[in-house]
């Protein structure tokens, strides 16, 4: 018999129940009884469908009330000690401070898990962290299981991608040296878990798909050794990238059975199959947890045939990662054509899929007669329809040439021409893009998509406030004007709404972090633009002013980046159609007479592949899409990037080869710190590190902003120099708005006259 599973299932509900529930809570309007109910229901509904589905085991210790890096670390007692918690007692209100923060401390940090959009809080580590006295949660809903009659599987993060992940608070602090204590806890945990009667557990160690330091990869050898014999089996699961690399020493551990990720690196499975340690389970991740395709069950089963041939009752098969990535249900898309929903699997639908390879395996394809064959037409159907396939797409893609991917003179001439018309001052002032979304801007919206608002009191509407915030960046003599985006509801949604090729879900939420969630858009097929998006609102905006009015699109990478994006071809190629209709778009806005054109890449970082050795490759076409898309217009006209993070040093290089002439980042909570980088890179064009932080309703005052101005001349010369916020504004109030952009502006001024 052949097992199957999944490493792990979404927790937010099919209906965000848990994201409301937790939102109720923390507002006070349920309590932590009425709270714990829908944790459980959420669980028992979950495990039904893995057991209903035909799944061998249900997966627990998936479930977490935030996030399941900072469950590990309330299961191993590993709080930081700011909060004088008490690991053993940590009480549900105490939990959601360290996630949240309190009056007295700051919540945990957060960074992205891996290359996925979900966001993990970040353990703390000094030289005095215990691992002893956790939560019992984990063995709680074991039983809570096992009472509902299910085959329990719990999972863990492993030791070292809990150290991994973690951070050194103490300076100097070697991380590896808590591992024998971590270890110890491990064991103890194990101990509890086969005094509990479990047979298996998964053990999740993502490090693997990285590059890892020689000490780490030792570190793994001294950790499982002593994690054997604890009376329970271990499946150690990767995912997210090949572990060949790592095949010598995976084959070395004593474990039980090992899970790969067979959708992201197929190929790692020849390297791994040599010297397969008899007797060990492989788990074949098939099934795609970081997608929406409905898989290709008959290719499926081409791969996985000769693995059960070989491994027999040892082969597993399951979903590449957790399928905490994908959206839960699709059952509930109304909105979606029978046609497309044909193409498209969510969470639930991916347990059906696992369930249904485990049959033919076991009962030949004869068995999954009806299943195969809807299979093969939605594979036969996604290869040919015309939906999907666009020549006229295809023949642009094919036909760029290299000049399609550069502007026609080098920075520097073009930066003299650009000079001619735009007579800016020095340290030129601008914004990101977005004003304050007032709650009257969204209900404008709103009622429009709904249909109750008719089309042209909706566009006075917009137009009010286009022209409201000209207006106001006259008055404050801000020398590159924006429209503010109140029309866009979302960066990549506004655009991938008009854009063909793309679909949107109603249900498709994906938890970003806590009960934050996404709905990323879907591209389906060949990306197109059929009509301008944005030229008539920068049209209207241009004409209220004599100011140059800058355009604001989001550029390819980021919207490739922030959609479930096709699989039947590389994300390249998907990459650069999406270039072409943004390409399109710079076009008809230089034509309308736009000529400050920003196109923001706030993902383009993101994108990064796990391994480095990747990441070359990744930034030459990310660049260069990112260069067809700027590069349809004439040199005199002025192409800004923006992207808000501040980790640059690493790809310098590679952001300067995208060759904007303008690039505004994030720089002011790192007091310009990033910027030296910058300067010591010799950065080539312009820049606008950002001079005061938007995350806050703070108003800096003129002296603070100085201060960063004066820092940042000292590597940027002021011919290069532009001065601005960190990102948009849109999250904010017009009064601290409108006060931190004239303290700005007062702030330029003094710098000016000092110059
Ligand atoms: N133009 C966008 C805005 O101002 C940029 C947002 C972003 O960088 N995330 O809102
Ligand atoms: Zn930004």
């Amino acid at each position: 018999m052949t097992t199957a599973h999944v490493l792990g299932f979404p927790r937010i509900g099919a209906q965000r129940e848990l994201k409301f529930a937790l939102e109720g809570f923390w507002q006070g309007a349920i309590d932590e009884t009425e709270l714990a109910a829908v944790g459980s229901q959420l669980r028992r509904r979950h495990w039904a469908w893995q057991k209903d589905a035909g799944l061998d085991w249900v997966a627990v210790g998936d479930f977490a009330w935030y996030d399941q890096v900072l469950n590990t670390a309330a299961l191993l007692g590993a709080l930081p000690a700011r909060f004088g918690f008490d690991p053993s007692t940590l009480s549900l209100k105490q939990y959601f401070e360290l996630a949240r923060g309190n009056a007295a401390q700051p919540a945990l940090e957060m960074t992205k898990w891996f290359d996925t959009n979900y966001h993990y809080l970040v353990p703390e580590l000094d030289a005095d962290t215990r691992f002893d006295g956790g939560v019992d949660w984990l063995f709680y809903e074991i039983e809570e299981a096992r009472s509902q009659g299910h085959a329990v599987k719990p999972v863990l993060l492993g030791p070292l991608s809990f150290l991994y992940l973690a951070k050194a608070k103490l300076a100097g602090l070697d991380k590896l040296a808590l591992l024998p204590d971590l270890i110890a806890a491990y064991q103890r945990i194990l101990n509890k878990l086969a005094v509990q009667g479990v047979q298996w557990v998964q053990i999740d160690e993502p490090i693997l798909a990285l590059e890892l330091p020689g000490d780490w990869l030792a570190a793994f050898e001294r950790a499982y050794r002593a994690l054997d014999q604890h009376g329970v089996k271990l499946l150690l699961a990767t995912y997210f990238d090949s572990v060949a690399d790592h095949a010598a020493l995976l084959h070395r551990l004593p474990l039980a059975g090992v899970h790969v990720d067979l959708v992201r690196a197929p190929e790692q499975l020849d390297a791994l199959l040599v010297d397969w340690p008899t007797g060990r389970v492989l788990s074949a991740g098939v099934i795609d947890g970081r997608n929406i395709w409905a898989a290709d069950l008959s290719a499926r089963l081409e791969t996985l045939a000769p693995l059960a041939a070989h491994l027999g009752d040892r082969l597993w098969v399951g979903s590449s990662c957790s399928l905490l990535h994908t959206p839960v249900d699709l059952e509930q898309e109304d909105g979606l054509d029978a046609e497309l929903k044909g193409w498209l699997a969510f969470a639930r639908q991916k347990l059906g899929e696992v369930a249904m390879l485990k049959r033919a395996l076991e009962q030949g394809r004869d068995a999954v007669a009806g299943e195969l064959a809807r299979s093969d037409a939605a594979a036969a159907s996604r290869r040919t329809s015309r939906r999907i396939h666009d020549p006229a797409v295809g023949e642009r893609v094919a036909a760029l040439t290299p000049a399609d991917a550069c502007r026609a003179q080098p920075y520097a001439q073009r930066a003299e021409q650009q000079r001619a018309w735009l007579k800016l001052p020095l340290l030129p002032t601008t914004t990101i893009g977005s004003f304050p979304q007032t709650r009257e801007i969204r209900a404008a919206r709103a009622a429009f998509k709904r249909g109750e608002l008719p089309q042209a009191q909706y566009m006075a509407a917009m137009q009010a406030e286009i022209r409201l915030v000209v207006e106001k960046q006259e008055a404050l003599g801000l020398d590159v004007p924006v429209h503010g985006e109140a029309e866009r509801n979302d960066m990549v949604e506004y655009f991938g709404e008009q854009l063909s090729g793309f679909a949107f879900t109603r249900f498709g939420w994906v938890q970003s972090y806590g009960s934050r969630c996404v709905k990323p858009p879907i591209i389906f097929g060949d990306v197109s633009r059929p009509t301008p998006m944005t030229v008539e609102w920068s049209r209207y905006a241009q004409s209220l002013t004599t100011r140059p009015m800058k355009g604001m699109l989001t550029g390819p990478v980021t919207i490739l980046q922030w959609s479930f994006v096709r699989d039947d071809q590389p994300r390249e190629r998907t990459c650069l159609q999406i270039a072409l209709a943004i390409r399109d778009e710079v076009v008809d806005l230089e034509t309308a007479g736009i000529r400050v054109i920003q196109i923001d890449e706030p993902a383009f970082r993101e994108g990064l592949p796990l391994k480095r050795g990747d990441w070359d490759r990744y930034l030459e076409w990310a660049g260069r899409a990112f260069r067809v898309s700027a590069s349809g217009v004439a040199d005199a006209t002025q192409i800004h990037t923006h992207m808000c993070y501040s980790e640059f040093n690493d790809i310098l290089p590679a952001i300067a080869a995208m060759d904007a002439d303008v690039i505004t980042i994030e720089t002011s909570r790192s007091d310009m710190e990033l910027l030296e980088a910058f300067g010591s890179f010799r950065y080539p064009n312009e820049i606008g590190p950002g001079v005061y932080d938007i995350h806050s309703p703070r108003v800096p005052p003129v002296g603070e902003m100085l201060r960063l101005i004066a820092k940042a001349l000292d590597v940027v010369p002021a011919e290069r120099l532009w001065i601005n916020p960190d990102c948009g504004l849109k999250t904010r109030g017009w009064p601290e708005t409108e006060a931190a952009l004239r303290n700005m502006l007062d702030a330029t001024r003094e710098a000016r006259a000092a110059l």
